[in-house]
């Protein structure tokens, strides 16, 4: 049976630090860092997003800041509210909740973010900062699966890493996080031959496809520690709807040494990371140094 990684516990704890980090700002600085949450539209689960950012930004001490723009929002209409999100020195970070509606071009609103405010590490040059091994805003979900694995293995270096999924804001980020770690990765899609014997020579699996429960026991190499990043809603045999990953848990955390659960595993560590990167672009812009707690 597996070790269970507690992303909860951790999640909690890293919103302690960072609580006392805000408190450091504003005892030592005057400061009280702002995050900025922009969402367009009636998706439900993006709706139940923001509210949940919105919340424990106020819980740890910062600002915050929400846009809630009807559906027919056109593109250039958002444009305009992100130029004066990057006017406004209150507004230490910005994040735009994706999904965005067809009509608006994703990348063009992303990359009109500030570089600086750009919390959600989604920006063009973030990206190739990231790539290049320079210092830049880090996605928050490869940040929270870092954390994970960093509690979880002593010393990643030399350690062979699969993520299953390629994506921008998941699979690629975490390569390169991975990489600077001194891992041996191997990103994997869905043209990859033989997914579960290339998953089997894995010592940590990352799994985020968002095919519900995809990874199975005789996908894992026994010992490996296993990363789910999917949020797949289900309804079960039963008619209940469920919340499952990518990884077929039941079975799987009978091989793995360490595995996240879904829900409480990856989940609550992206809005700490969330939190955290806001304090890091408030030090940036304010070029301060970021206090001991996060660092
Ligand atoms: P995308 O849909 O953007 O990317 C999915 C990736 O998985 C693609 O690269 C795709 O390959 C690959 N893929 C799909 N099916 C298969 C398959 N059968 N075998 C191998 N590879 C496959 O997803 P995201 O990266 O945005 O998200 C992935 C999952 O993580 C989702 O469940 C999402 O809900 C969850 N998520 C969770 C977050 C959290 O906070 N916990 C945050 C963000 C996402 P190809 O490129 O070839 O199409």
């Amino acid at each position: 049976m597996s070790t269970v990684i507690d992303g909860k516990t951790l999640a909690s704890k890293l919103r302690f630090s960072i609580k006392q980090a805000v408190s450091e700002l504003k005892i030592e600085h005057n400061i009280v860092p702002g995050l900025a949450v922009v969402l367009v539209g009636q998706d439900p689960a993006s709706h139940v997003y923001v509210k949940s950012k919105a919340r424990q930004t106020v819980e740890v001490g910062m600002h915050s800041f929400e846009h809630r723009l009807p559906e027919n929002t056109s593109e250039n209409e958002l444009v305009d509210i992100i130029e004066e999100l990057n006017q406004k020195p209150e507004v230490n970070g910005i994040l735009v909740q994706l999904p965005l509606p067809d009509q608006i071009n994703s990348e063009r609103i992303i990359n009109t973010i500030n570089v600086n405010k750009d919390v959600d590490g989604f920006h063009i040059e973030n990206i190739g900062r990231l790539s290049s091994g320079s210092s830049s805003l880090v996605p928050c979900t490869p940040a929270g699966c870092l954390i994970l694995l960093r509690h979880t293995i002593e010393n990643l270096s030399g350690h062979h890493a699969i993520i299953l999924g390629r994506s921008n804001i998941v699979g690629k980020p975490v390569g390169q996080l991975l990489l600077k770690e001194n891992c041996t990765v191997t990103i994997a899609h869905s043209k990859t031959r033989d997914l579960p014997s290339v998953c089997q020579r894995a010592d940590i699996v990352i799994a985020a496809v968002g095919v519900p429960e995809l990874v199975k026991d005789n996908w894992v190499k026994p010992g490996a520690t296993v990363i789910d990043v999917g949020i797949n809603r289900i309804t079960d045999s039963l008619g209940n709807k469920k919340l499952v990953g990518d990884v077929d848990y039941e079975s799987v955390s009978q091989v793995a040494g360490a595995i996240t659960p879904v829900p409480g595993g990856v989940g609550p560590m992206t809005i700490a990371c969330l939190l955290q990167n806001t304090i890091i672009a408030t030090c940036r812009q304010r070029q301060i140094r970021i206090p001991p707690a996060i660092e």
